[in-house]
C-alpha cells in the first residue's frame, strides 16, 4: 500500500535509552503497521537502530495477553514448569508454540511464534503457553481487581506496611511510573517501590547524588562534538546505544579523540584512539591512576578545584597511593598507557565522560562512578559545552520511571522520603501519611521474601525479576514463597508463572504518555493502534485498584496525571504535556515556548546543598568471587543489539529473532582451545549457583579468560549463573564479574 494511503503516527522508540523519535506508518485497513521511519530530533536526527525499525511486531503476537487471569485453586507449586529455566542442564530449548489468548485480536499479525520463515530459526526461548495456561482460568476484570484489592489488603492486614512491595518498570510512561508509587505508597504506607534502575544505573546514581546533588546526566550525547576528549568506558554503545554511538564516531571523524576503556574489544574500539582493555573490575585502580598522573603532570585546574569542589586533599593523598605501576599489576593496563590517557584527559580543553554498566553493575559499581565524578571535578571538565558526565541509560524510560519517584528512598523529583519538610509537602498533596523510613530495593526485596516477616505480597508491573534479577534459583524460591504475587504485563512472562493474578496491559503502542531518554529529554509517546482484546493502559488498571483500596482516583487521561507532577517536580518547571511538541523537550527549562531545554548542567555550581562537587576517594577492592581451578573463567553478561532484556519483545519480533536466534557464549579463541570447543559447539557453562547449555562463539573481542554471555535467553538464562553480592551504597548486583567454568556436554 503506498505511504499516502497509510496513517502517520509520530511516537518514540519503546526500547534503549536513546529514546529515538519515530513515525509509524499504519495500515488501518490490516490494522498492523507497515513500516517505521526516524524522524528529526536533536537526539536522533532521523536515525534508527535495527530495533527501531523493525522491533515493532511484537506488539501484534497472537500470544498478547488479553484477558485477566486468575490461578486455578490448588495449582501449586508456583513457578516455571519447563526445565529449560530450571537450570537442570536438560540442553533443550523450550517447546515451540503458537497459542493465543482468547480476545479479539482483529486483523492483527497472522505470523507466529515458532514460524520457521527465518530460515534457520531455532523454535522456542519462550514460556510455553500450552504447559502455563492450564493452572489459570480467565476471568472479568472485575473478578481479578477484586481479588486483587482484596488479598493485597489481608497481606497489608496481616503483616503491615513492610510486607507489600511493588516493582515498577522503565518501560512505562512517566505518568505510569507516578502513579504507580503514589499507589503504593499512599496505599500501603511503605516506600517498598523500586524498578530496574537497580539492576541498571543505581550505583551511578548514588554517586552523583553524592557527587554533584543530581542523579541526571550533566550533558547530552550529542554535545561530544564540543569535545577534544571523550571517555567511553564500561559501555558497548554499538550494541546497546546504537544511534548515540553514531554521534560518537562523527564527533570522531570531526577530530573528537575517543579512548576507549573496556574489558571487551567491542566494536567501538576500533573507532578508539586509545583502547584500555584492562581486567575487570579493576576501574577503581585504573582511574585513580590516571588521576595520580593528572595531578603529577600539574593538570589539575587549581581555580575550578579551589572554588567549586570539596575535600580535594584527602583525594590526592588517596591517589598517591596508585602510581602507573601499582595500577598496571592490577588492572593488566601497561603503565604508559594509563601515561597516555591522564596526558590525553589533562591536556583536553573540553572532555566528557561517558559510562555504561561496566562501570555500575558491580559491588565497586558507586565507586566506579565516584572516580569518574572526581576525574572530571578536579580538571574543571564539568559545567561547559563539551565537558561533563553522562551515565547512558539502559531502558528507554529508566530517566523517567526514576525522576517519577520509582525508588525507595526518593519521592518523584529525587526528593528524599526521610526529609520531614518533603514528606509534609507530599502528605498536604496527596492527602495521607506517608511513611519516612527508606525502603527496601529491588535486590533486597528479593531477599526479604525468604526472610520471617518479611515482604508477602508484590505488585509486579512490567518487570520480569525471574530472568532480569541475579542468582535466579534464589528468585524463583522468593517469587514461590509469596503469599500474593499480581503480574501486570503485555505477555505471560517467566515472572506471570509465579502469579497468583495476572492483568493484561497495553504495550507502548497502544497508548498516549511521556518518555524520558537518556539526555533528559521528556518526550510524547502516541497510540498507534488499538489494544488487543481487553488489554488495557497500566495507568487505567492502576486507578482502578487504586480506588478498590479507597484511593479517591479520578484522573481522565496522562495529561492530567502529568500536570500533577509538574505542580511536585522542580526539575518540571515550564513543562506542559500539551507543549513537549513533536520533538520534546530537556529539563530543565527555563524558557518552554522558545528553547529545547538546558543541554549543559552545573554551568555556575553544583544541586548540592552547599553547591559544590563533593569529591569522594575510593580504594580499589577485588570482585567479590574470583576465579580458581574449579571456575577458572569470568562471565560477563550485557545484551546484543537485535535483543531486549528478558526478551519477551524482540524474541518475538520476525526480524530480530532471525537475526539473532540462539544463546552463545562468546569465548576467546585460545580459551576455547584449551578446552577442545569449537565454534557452534553446544557447551554447558557452570558456576556456583547453576548451569546452562548453550553454544559455543569464537570471539576476539573477549579477553584470555573472560566470556560473555547475554541475558536475553530464557533457555539458557545467564542469570542461573550469576552472583547476588551488591554494591552497598546502589545496591546494583555484580552482573559483570563471576566464576564460571565452560566444558564439553
Ligand atoms: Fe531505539 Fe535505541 Fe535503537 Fe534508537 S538507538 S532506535 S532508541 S533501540
Amino acid at each position: 500500500r503506498p505511504r499516502s494511503e497509510l496513517d502517520a503516527v509520530d511516537s518514540v522508540c519503546p526500547y534503549c535509552g536513546v529514546g529515538c523519535a519515530l513515525t509509524y506508518y499504519v495500515d488501518r485497513e490490516r490494522g498492523a503497521i507497515s513500516f517505521a521511519e526516524g524522524r528529526d530530533q536533536p537526539g536522533s536526527q532521523s536515525r534508527l537502530c535495527v530495533k527501531g525499525r523493525y522491533g515493532w511486531d511484537y506488539a501484534a503476537s497472537p500470544q498478547r495477553l488479553t484477558v485477566p487471569l486468575i490461578r486455578v485453586e490448588g495449582s501449586y507449586p508456583k513457578g516455571p514448569l519447563s526445565a529449560d529455566v530450571r537450570g537442570e542442564g536438560t540442553g533443550k530449548q523450550a517447546t515451540d508454540n503458537d497459542r493465543g489468548r482468547g480476545g479479539d485480536g482483529g486483523n492483527r499479525s497472522e505470523r507466529k511464534p515458532g514460524d520457521k520463515r527465518g530460515g534457520n530459526r531455532k523454535p522456542g526461548g519462550l514460556v510455553d503457553y500450552d504447559e502455563v495456561l492450564p493452572h489459570f482460568r480467565e476471568a472479568t476484570w472485575e473478578e481479578a481487581l477484586d481479588l486483587v484489592a482484596r488479598r493485597l489488603k489481608e497481606v497489608h492486614a496481616e503483616g503491615g506496611p513492610g510486607a507489600i512491595a511493588g516493582f515498577g518498570s522503565a518501560k512505562c510512561s512517566n505518568e505510569e511510573a507516578y502513579l504507580f508509587q503514589k499507589l503504593i505508597r499512599t496505599a500501603f504506607g511503605t516506600n517498598n517501590i523500586d524498578h530496574c534502575t537497580r539492576l541498571c544505573h543505581a550505583s551511578s546514581v548514588a554517586a552523583l547524588f553524592e557527587g554533584v546533588g543530581s542523579g541526571a546526566v550533566s550533558t547530552t550525547y550529542g554535545d561530544v562534538v564540543n569535545a577534544d576528549v571523550v571517555i567511553i568506558t564500561g559501555s558497548n554503545p554499538t550494541a546497546n546505544h546504537p544511534v548515540a554511538s553514531s554521534f560518537f564516531k562523527q564527533a570522531r571523524r570531526a577530530g573528537t579523540k575517543i579512548v576507549y576503556v573496556d574489558p571487551r574489544a567491542s566494536t567501538v574500539a576500533e573507532h578508539a584512539d586509545v583502547h584500555v582493555q584492562l581486567k575487570p573490575g579493576t576501574d577503581v585502580a585504573f582511574y585513580n591512576a590516571v588521576m595520580h598522573e593528572i595531578i603529577r603532570n600539574g593538570h589539575v585546574d587549581r581555580e575550578f578545584v579551589a572554588a567549586r569542589t570539596s575535600n580535594y586533599d584527602e583525594l590526592a593523598a588517596t591517589v598517591a597511593d596508585y602510581p602507573p605501576e601499582r595500577a598496571a599489576q592490577i588492572t593488566g593496563v601497561d603503565a604508559d598507557t594509563i601515561r597516555e590517557v591522564a596526558r590525553l584527559w589533562g591536556e583536553a580543553g573540553a572532555a566528557v565522560v561517558y559510562w555504561g554498566m561496566g562501570i555500575s553493575q558491580h559491588t565497586t559499581g558507586t565507586d566506579n562512578a565516584r572516580c569518574l565524578i572526581a576525574l572530571c571535578s578536579i580538571t574543571g571538565q564539568v559545567g561547559r559545552p563539551g565537558t561533563g558526565l553522562h551515565p547512558l541509560r539502559g531502558q528507554n524510560n529508566v530517566q523517567g520511571a526514576s525522576d517519577a519517584g520509582l525508588i525507595p528512598m526518593f519521592y518523584p523529583d529525587y526528593q528524599g522520603v526521610d526529609r520531614a519538610s518533603t514528606q509534609a509537602r507530599f502528605e498536604e498533596a496527596w492527602g495521607t501519611a506517608l511513611n519516612p523510613d527508606r525502603g527496601l530495593t529491588v535486590t533486597e526485596i528479593i531477599g526479604s521474601v525468604l526472610q520471617p516477616g518479611g515482604v508477602r505480597g508484590m505488585y509486579m508491573l512490567g518487570e520480569n525479576p525471574f530472568l532480569s534479577d541475579p542468582n535466579i534459583n534464589k528468585v524463583r524460591k522468593a517469587l514461590s514463597a509469596l503469599d500474593f504475587l499480581v503480574v501486570q504485563d503485555i505477555f505471560l512472562t517467566e515472572t506471570a508463572e509465579f502469579a497468583d493474578v495476572i492483568l493484561p496491559a497495553t504495550s507502548y503502542l497502544e497508548k498516549d504518555g511521556s518518555y524520558t531518554n537518556t539526555d533528559r529529554r521528556v518526550q510524547l509517546g502516541r497510540k498507534v493502534m488499538d489494544p488487543p482484546g481487553q488489554a488495557r493502559p497500566d495507568w487505567e488498571i492502576e486507578q482502578d485498584i487504586a480506588r478498590r483500596l479507597g484511593l479517591d482516583w479520578h484522573y481522565t487521561s496522562p495529561s492530567e496525571v502529568f500536570d500533577e507532577m509538574v505542580a511536585l517536580m522542580p526539575s518540571y518547571a515550564n513543562l506542559a504535556y500539551d507543549n513537549l511538541g513533536l520533538t520534546g523537550k530537556l529539563y530543565p527549562n527555563a524558557d518552554p515556548e522558545h528553547t529545547d531545554g538546558t543541554i549543559v548542567m552545573f554551568d555556575e555550581k553544583f544541586n548540592t546543598d552547599d553547591g559544590l562537587a563533593h569529591l569522594v576517594p575510593a580504594q580499589w577492592l577485588p570482585p567479590k568471587e574470583l576465579p580458581d581451578a574449579e571456575y577458572p573463567l569470568v562471565l560477563n553478561t550485557g545484551r546484543l543489539l537485535e535483543h531486549w532484556h528478558t526478551g519477551s519483545m524482540t524474541r518475538r519480533s520476525f526480524a530480530l529473532d532471525a537475526i539473532s536466534p540462539i544463546a552463545e557464549v562468546y569465548m576467546h579463541p585460545k580459551d576455547a582451545a584449551d578446552r577442545g570447543l569449537a565454534h557452534g559447539q553446544r557447551v554447558r557453562t557452570r558456576s556456583r549457583r547453576g548451569q546452562i547449555e548453550l553454544v559455543v562463539r569464537i570471539s576476539h573481542r573477549e579477553q584470555l579468560g573472560n566470556v560473555f554471555i547475554p541475558f536475553h535467553f530464557r533457555e539458557a538464562a545467564a542469570n542461573l549463573l550469576t552472583i547476588d553480592e551488591i554494591d552497598p551504597y546502589g545496591k546494583i548486583p555484580e552482573f559483570k564479574f563471576c566464576a564460571v567454568q565452560v566444558e564439553v556436554l
